[in-house]
């Protein structure tokens, strides 16, 4: 997914960041993940979402090479580079992947 690769280049430069490595999966439960390694991993169903959400998933990946948690300083990285990502994430959770209806990432 060139598209995906090209937005983690881009958000990485922003960001600071650097992700050792990209992969691609098909998953039923994420939409992405960081490893504690910093290796990026994508779901290919990602291709099925408008662009402002599947660069909310970059960034939002990206933030976990900083943070490796969910927790307030996290989601201020986030909100710093990608203020309106609430409503990116609302989107995101509507979309489900079959046959799960909770998707973590
Ligand atoms: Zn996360």
């Amino acid at each position: 997914m060139p598209l995906v690769i090209r937005l983690v280049e881009e958000w990485s430069f922003i960001m600071g960041v650097k992700p050792t490595k990209i992969t691609f999966r098909k998953a039923k439960k994420r939409w992405g993940s960081c490893s504690h390694a910093n290796e990026l991993s994508f779901n290919l169903s990602l291709a099925q979402l408008p662009l402002e959400c599947i660069t909310y998933i970059v960034v939002h990946e990206l933030a976990h090479i900083t943070h490796k948690h969910h927790q307030k300083a996290f989601w201020q990285c986030v909100n710093e580079f990608m203020p309106e990502y609430k409503t990116c994430e609302k989107k995101v959770k509507k979309t489900s992947l079959r046959p799960s209806k909770k998707i973590k990432f």
